[in-house]
C-alpha cells in the first residue's frame, strides 16, 4: 500500500511517499482502508519532533472509511461498514489497523469525507463547549482562530448551547467564514491587542472563558482577557509552545486553568459515542455544518502541513487516501 512515512523528524520535507505492506489487524482490530485522512496541527508537532513518536512512522491521526477485514474476537464492527476514527496513528496511508473499540460507525446521511474531517476537531470543539468549560446561556467565550478547522466548529457548538461568542482570526476572509459559523463579534488579533477589544466589547468584564489553541502569541493577553475566576483553555500552540509561567500569574484574577486533550475525553467508549454521535446526528439535520477547505492527493501530504503551518487554510484539510 501507499504510505506516507517520516524516517527522522523534521519540516514538511520530512514526509516521504513509499510502498509498505497492508498491516494485518490483530486480536480486537479492523483493518480499514481509508477513505480519506483528517490533516491536524498534532500531526505538525509529530512530524516536527515536538510531540516525539518511535521512528519511522506514518503520520495521521483520523481518519474515515470502509472495513476491509477484522481480527479475532472483533463482533461489533463488519466487513463493509462505514467507519470513522480520530487519535490512532498511522491515517496517511491506504490502509490502517485499529482497535475496534475505537471505531465509530457512520451513517448513511453523513459522507465519508465529513465524518474524516469532523472527529477529531469536531470531538474537540464538543469535549471543550460540553465538558471542559460546559458553556451556559449567556456565557461570553473567547475563540482564538476562530476560522480554524477547530474554531469554526468550536464557534457553532458555543451558539448551540447560548453562548456569546467573540472569534479572532487574521484576514477578512476568515472573518466573513467565523461570522457565518455564528461568531457575534470578531477581532483580527494580528491588527489590534485583542485584551483591549475584548474588554471593549465586554464592558471592562472579560470574558467567562477562553479557548486558546494559538499558544505563545495569545497566552499572556488570553489570561487579561478572562473575567475574575473566568476559565483559560489552553488546548493548543499553533504558534508555538507557551513558555513556563508563574502560577501567580493566575492569581490576579483567580482564574483557572487547563490544558485538555481530546485523549482524556473520549477514552470511554460511552464518551466517545456520546460526541461522534452528537456530531453525526446535528450534520445530518443541518444543524452542524463542516467546511472542508480541500482534499488534497496523499502524495501532497508535505503541501498541506504547509498550508496548514502558514495559515493558509480554513476549516478542514483531507487527504484523499
Ligand atoms: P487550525 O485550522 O486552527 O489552524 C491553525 C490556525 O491557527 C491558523 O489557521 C491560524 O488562524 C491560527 N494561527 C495563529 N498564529 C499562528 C501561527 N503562528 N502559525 C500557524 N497558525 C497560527 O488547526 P486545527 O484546527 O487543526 O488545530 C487548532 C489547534 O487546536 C492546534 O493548536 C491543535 O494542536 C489544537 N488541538 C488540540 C486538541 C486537544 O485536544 N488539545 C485537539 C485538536 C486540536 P488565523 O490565520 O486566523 O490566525
Amino acid at each position: 500500500m501507499r504510505a506516507i512515512r517520516v524516517h527522522q523528524p523534521g519540516g514538511p520535507e520530512a514526509m516521504r511517499l513509499e510502498e509498505l505492506p497492508v498491516p494485518e489487524p490483530g486480536p480486537g482490530q479492523a483493518l480499514v482502508r481509508l477513505s480519506y485522512a483528517g490533516v491536524n496541527f498534532i500531526d505538525v508537532y509529530h512530524r516536527s519532533g515536538l510531540y516525539p513518536l518511535p521512528l519511522p512512522f506514518t503520520p495521521g491521526s483520523e481518519g474515515a472509511g470502509v472495513v476491509e477485514a477484522v481480527g479475532s474476537g472483533v463482533d461489533r464492527i463488519r466487513v463493509g461498514d462505514r467507519v470513522a476514527y480520530a487519535g490512532v496513528p498511522g491515517s496517511y496511508a491506504e490502509f490502517v489497523a485499529v482497535d475496534a473499540s475505537r471505531l465509530v460507525p457512520v451513517p448513511e446521511a453523513v459522507p465519508l469525507d465529513v465524518a474524516a474531517a469532523v472527529m477529531l476537531q469536531g470531538m474537540t470543539a464538543h469535549y471543550l463547549t460540553h465538558s471542559t468549560y460546559p458553556l451556559e446561556v449567556g456565557d461570553v467565550a473567547l475563540v482564538h482562530a476562530a476560522a480554524g478547522g477547530v474554531g469554526l466548529l468550536l464557534v457553532q457548538l458555543a451558539k448551540r448551547r447560548g453562548a456569546r461568542v467573540i472569534g479572532t482570526v487574521s484576514t477578512e476572509e476568515k472573518a466573513r467564514l467565523a461570522r457565518d459559523a455564528g461568531a457575534d463579534e470578531i477581532v483580527f488579533y494580528t491588527r489590534e491587542n485583542f485584551r483591549d477589544a475584548v474588554l471593549r466589547l465586554t464592558g471592562g468584564r472579560g470574558v467567562d472563558v477562553v479557548y486558546d489553541s494559538v499558544g505563545r502569541t495569545t497566552f499572556d493577553d488570553s489570561l487579561a482577557s478572562l473575567r475574575p475566576r473566568g476559565m483559560m483553555v489552553s488546548f493548543g500552540q499553533s504558534s508555538g509552545p507557551i513558555p513556563p509561567f508563574d502560577p501567580l500569574v493566575l492569581g490576579r484574577g483567580s482564574v483557572f486553568f487547563t490544558r485538555p486533550s481530546l485523549a482524556h475525553y473520549v477514552a470511554e467508549r460511552e464518551e466517545l459515542l456520546w460526541r461522534a454521535n452528537d456530531l453525526f446526528e446535528w450534520i445530518g439535520c443541518g444543524e452542524l455544518r463542516v467546511r472542508i477547505d480541500r482534499a488534497l492527493p496523499l502524495e501532497s501530504a508535505q503541501e498541506a502541513h504547509r498550508l496548514l503551518e502558514g495559515r493558509k487554510t480554513a476549516g478542514k484539510l483531507l487527504l484523499e487516501c
